[in-house]
């Protein structure tokens, strides 16, 4: 078969165990700009910000859990860490009076990195819709 062919059956990468850029932050392999971490999870600033305060938190072991839409009873305990964790990351950066807790989950809701993570927006007026 044809190379575009081989490339079209990969499945897509929320199918996938595989390592991502997350995993690397994790592992301290590249740098990151950590704002709250406990046992389980990590929170650290979006490189490419879209309001004064963006953070992203992220449990410190995927299990499976590669996008919201992934996860099941298991992640319970999880779920409600990293919400938790989301709300001492916008009391630490001082928008408690008002923030955003934003999760990507597939395609059509724009997700790009296949690791579960909260955003955490703040810092300015925010509008909604979204888009
Ligand atoms: P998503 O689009 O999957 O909901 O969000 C992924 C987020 O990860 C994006 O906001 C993007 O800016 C952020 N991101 C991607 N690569 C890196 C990185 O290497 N370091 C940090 N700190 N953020 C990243």
């Amino acid at each position: 078969i044809s190379q575009a062919a081989a490339a079209a059956r990969v499945p897509p990468v929320s199918e996938t165990e595989t390592r991502t850029i997350f995993d690397k932050i994790i592992a301290k392999e590249i740098p990151s700009t950590v704002v709250y971490e406990d046992d389980a999870v990590l929170a650290f600033r979006d490189i490419s910000p879209q309001a004064p305060v963006h953070v992203l938190v992220i449990p410190k072991s995927r299990d499976g859990l590669t996008e919201l839409g992934k996860a099941g009873k298991r992640h319970e305990e999880i779920l409600g860490r990293l919400l938790h964790a989301a709300k001492m990351v916008a009391e630490k950066e001082g928008i408690l009076e008002g923030f955003r807790v934003v999760i990507n989950s597939g395609p059509s809701a724009c997700q790009s990195v296949y690791h579960l993570h909260l955003h955490v927006l703040g810092g300015r007026q925010m509008k909604w819709p979204p888009g």
